[in-house]
């Protein structure tokens, strides 16, 4: 492979491996974006015993190594690893030293990075070192017919969707939400090449300590997955009312999601946040009960298949949105579906 070519790099977040795909997800929209301006796609990752991290896959597929043969079987062409106990738990800041000094000499044209809490936290700081712009929270990516990164991202507090390229500074580097993108099915078939790169010496001191650090248990199921979403607003007048939406989505083997004003109300937890404060969805089925649609909520919607809006006000601009659009009261509606679906079920 040409040393000289350039290449699309995703960080490598794989902590949450089976809970987190946004770095499977990167690795997809990388291998599209490569096949525009002919990049080869690069992992990045730093961590200690990497082999051991997906080790239920690894049992099923003996041939490949960790982490970096999952991110090959995913779509990478080439990844930098950098194992070392000093890499054990996750560091801002020996990461970001570890990137920018990578980076630095290999100099990548792109770099990806999925916008988890620690990711949020890291390219920030990687983009600092390496003088270049970071475009946050993307929630779209493309090529332009100049051969730039077209990052999409909500901008001005949220009010409108802003296309920022970056045409001087390398690299091009864009921070993007979990869920936006599809990850590809892996190919264990797949070869790539796993360049191993020591832990330089003389890294500074990290200022932060770990003292203790507890793996939460994984949901059962995520909202951002769920093939039907049953999302409430505002307009569900109270949290007795929003409780419904519960109980409809259970029997609709659903999840519930939420807008801004009803997490700050207290109805429900802030995991429901749905926006660009919150998750990302892409259901088969979207009921929006009492939302208006605000951009900064409907902007995380858009993967939705089928939307079935309920509104007491018709010209409200989620109802716009919708596939069907229904003028009614939204607790009123819920409970009459909860209803109707409990008297088919009976029947059934
Ligand atoms: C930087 C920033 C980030 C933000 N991030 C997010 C985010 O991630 N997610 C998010 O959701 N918001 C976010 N917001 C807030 C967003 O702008 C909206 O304020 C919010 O989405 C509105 O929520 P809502 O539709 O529930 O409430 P409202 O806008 O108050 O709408 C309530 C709707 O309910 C209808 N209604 C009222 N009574 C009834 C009834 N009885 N039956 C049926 N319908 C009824 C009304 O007609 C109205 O359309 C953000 C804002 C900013 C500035």
């Amino acid at each position: 492979m040409s040393k000289t070519k350039r290449s699309i790099w995703v960080f490598g977040d794989y902590r949450n491996y089976f809970q987190n795909r946004v770095t499977l997800q990167l690795l997809s929209r990388a291998r599209e974006l490569a096949g525009k301006i002919d990049a080869e796609v690069c992992g990045v990752v730093f961590g200690h015993w990497t082999e051991e991290w997906v080790d239920d896959a690894l049992s099923q597929n003996p041939t490949f190594c960790g982490v970096a043969g999952e991110y090959i079987a995913h779509g990478a062409d080439k990844v930098y690893l950098t194992d070392d106990p000093r890499l054990a738990s996750y560091s801002v800041e020996t990461y970001t030293h570890l990137m920018a000094r990578l980076a630095g000499r290999e100099k990548p044209e792109i770099i990806l990075i999925g916008a988890t809490t620690f990711g949020r936290e890291f390219a920030p700081r990687v983009a600092k070192r390496l003088g270049t712009g970071l475009t946050a929270d993307c929630i779209g990516l493309d090529i332009n017919e100049e051969g730039l990164l077209v990052q999409t991202a909500p901008s001005f507090g949220g009010n409108l969707v802003a296309e920022i390229v970056t045409p001087e500074r390398r690299p091009q580097m864009a921070t993007v939400r979990p869920g936006i993108f599809q990850e590809i099915s892996h190919d264990y078939d797949r070869r790539g090449e796993v360049l191993c790169v020591p832990m330089p010496e003389g890294i500074p001191a990290d200022r932060i300590r770990l003292l203790s650090s507890e793996k939460c248990p994984p949901r059962e199921g995520k909202l951002e997955d769920a093939k039907v979403v049953v999302c409430g607003g505002r307009g569900m007048g109270t949290k007795k009312k929003f409780a419904k939406l519960f109980e409809l989505a259970e029997l609709l083997g659903g999840e519930v999601g939420a807008t801004r004003p009803v997490v700050y109300a207290d109805w429900t937890e802030r995991d429901a946040l749905v926006g660009q404060a919150g998750k990302q969805v892409k259901p088969q089925i979207l009921f929006s009960f009492g939302i208006s649609g605000a951009i900064q909520h409907t902007a995380a919607c858009t993967g939705a298949k089928f939307t079935i809006a309920v509104n007491k006000n018709p010209n409200a601009t989620m109802m716009k949105l919708a596939d069907v659009a229904v003028v009614a009261d939204a607790g009123q509606l819920c409970s009459a579906l909860i209803q109707e679906l409990k008297r088919r079920i009976r029947r059934s």
